[in-house]
């Protein structure tokens, strides 16, 4: 382990944060109508540097009133999609245009480390600018029936969509969602997360500087169980996109039952990374090393198991603890920092207390368990290894989000198949070897939505993005997302003059 001593320009907070985090409904920034608010801490200190309005269900009516109008009598859902596609990549500009400001919130407020925080900028950027080129160059069905019939399909947008965001790279996840809400032409409340939500603050000068008619876009912030459960509960949205955990993915399933809302969620993940052998082992433990360790560990996709084939176990585990203890962690705006804060002290004792029930289920710990030295305060962990890891053993079922790796040995193809089955998730799955024939195998008898062979996650927005059994609903990326936010709607047309069955009009009996 290596850390960073704080010095003072790296703690201190970004300059000018606002005193209140407000809502943002039908273009006006306005603290809850009953004016609650809740704390947001640093995860460096835990102390709470600002407070945000706490969203009630009054205000999600607000909201969702101001969305609606915005529908119904504004010009958005109507607009050509060039016409949004402009709109969208001039907040594509407004996101880059803010890159450092953004960075350095989304470092102090979420822990990040301010050099991956800059990452996030840029691909919330992108995200944007994908979805305006989607939108002008998709195409509608149309099915022609001999010479009498033409039937096509118009895709319209849906209506008021909620969007209920995590907290980990909150502002990137955001974008995930709103860039393909509004190239859709729908309106939208956003409910970010209740542990992040400064980055969010950037949102509404950005959209109305790129031109985003008030009423289109509308955040209301708040606790999930309040303002959360308000949204999915509001009769007038009938679309639901939530990514978070897979109980209030369960949750959130329940209550939106009963008005039969259409619902995609990206949940949680225990996703394996499988080697073997004859893999490139130095690019996959790179890779291995990268996936667990980035994001502080808090990442959907993280391939958290580790299945190592057993004649390289006892190499892989040597040399993926040694790149561990050498991780450097440190204070989220330093750019030397490979694993900043985690988000929250409630998060933070449910990583370490995952340390302790992996130590007491007999894991073997090579790596990390521990506070580092010099950072005696906030949420830090050393990245942390275990080996020997079994399937019976909670760490190696239950999705941890945080710095710490499982490692299982594995014998033959079956064995890993198996392994990387034998979870309630299917989020992803990586796997290295140099066979081509034993990838493409996996490939299909792997339980996940999405797998890479021999390379760590890259993203490709035009794939679908989504998880299979406890990982989540629906797909989402590329044509998906604009398939979620638009209903189709069939038109049949008749080429000429159709045969109709007369009924009454026979000899009356
Ligand atoms: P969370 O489920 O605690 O919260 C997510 C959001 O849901 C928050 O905005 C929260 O306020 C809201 N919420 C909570 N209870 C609610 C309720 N009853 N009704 C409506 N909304 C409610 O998740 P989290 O801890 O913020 O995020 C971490 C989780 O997200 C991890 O499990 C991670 O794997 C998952 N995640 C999945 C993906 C993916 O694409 N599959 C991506 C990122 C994160």
């Amino acid at each position: 382990m290596t850390s960073t001593t704080p010095t003072p320009e790296l703690t201190s907070r970004p300059a000018e944060l606002p005193g209140l985090l407000t809502h943002y409904i039908g273009g006006e920034r306005v603290p809850s109508l009953g004016g609650e608010t809740f704390p947001v801490l640093d995860p460096v200190t835990n102390e709470p540097y600002t407070v945000c309005a706490a969203g009630q269900a009054a205000d999600i009516d607000r909201a969702v009133e101001a969305a609606r109008r915005a529908f119904t009598e504004g010009p958005w859902p109507k607009l050509k999609p060039r016409e949004r596609s402009r709109i969208l990549y001039r907040i594509a500009e407004g996101i880059e245009a803010a890159d450092e400001r953004l960075a350095e919130l989304e470092a102090y407020d979420t822990g990040l480390p301010i050099t991956q925080a800059r990452g996030q900028a840029h691909r919330a950027a992108e995200n944007f600018r994908f979805f305006a080129d989607v939108i002008v160059s998709g195409a509608e069905e149309a099915f022609q029936v001999g010479e009498e019939q033409y039937n096509h399909v118009i895709r319209k947008p849906i209506g008021v969509a909620g969007l209920i965001t995590p907290w980990n790279t909150p502002f990137m996840l955001e974008s995930w969602k709103l860039a393909p809400a509004l190239a859709s032409g729908c309106t939208l409340v956003l409910k970010p997360a209740e542990w992040s939500p400064l980055s969010a603050s950037l949102l509404p000068e950005i959209m109305e500087k790129a031109g985003v008619p008030a009423g289109v876009f509308n955040i209301v912030h708040g606790i999930g169980e309040e303002a959360g459960a308000a949204l999915v509960d509001h009769p007038q949205v009938p679309l639901i996109s939530f990514t978070g955990e897979t109980t209030t993915g369960r949750i959130i399933a329940e209550n939106s039952a009963k008005h039969l809302k259409t619902l995609s969620m990206e949940l949680g993940g225990k996703s394996p990374c499988v080697v073997f052998a004859d893999a490139d082992l130095d690019a996959a433990v790179d890779a291995a090393v990268f996936q667990i360790f980035s994001l502080n560990g808090e990442r959907c996709t993280a391939g958290s198991r580790l299945l190592v084939e057993r004649p390289v176990y006892d190499e892989v585990v040597a040399r993926v603890a040694e790149r561990a203890r050498n991780v450097r962690i440190g204070l989220p705006g330093d750019p030397r920092t490979e694993l900043g804060a985690l988000i929250h002290p409630e998060h933070y004792a449910r990583v370490r207390e995952y340390v302790e029930i992996g130590s007491a289920e007999g894991a073997r710990l090579v790596a990390g368990g521990t506070r580092p030295e010099g950072l005696p305060e906030g949420n830090f962990l050393d990245a942390t290894v275990f080996a020997d890891v079994k399937p019976a053993h909670r760490i190696f079922q239950e999705e941890i989000f945080g710095p710490v790796l499982c490692i299982t040995p594995f014998d033959t193809d079956e064995e890993a198949v198996e392994l990387a089955n034998d979870t309630a998730y299917g989020l992803a799955a990586y796997i290295w070897t140099n066979n081509l024939d034993r990838a493409n195998t996996l490939s299909r008898e792997i339980e996940s939505g999405m797998l890479w062979i021999n390379s760590q996650n890259v993203r490709d927005l035009r794939t679908p993005f989504g998880g299979v059994k406890a990982s989540g609903i629906g797909r989402e990326g590329g044509r998906h997302s604009i398939d979620f936010y638009t209903e189709s709607h069939i038109v049949h047309v008749a080429l000429r003059t159709l045969p109709v069955p007369r009924f009454g009009a026979g000899p009356a009996e």
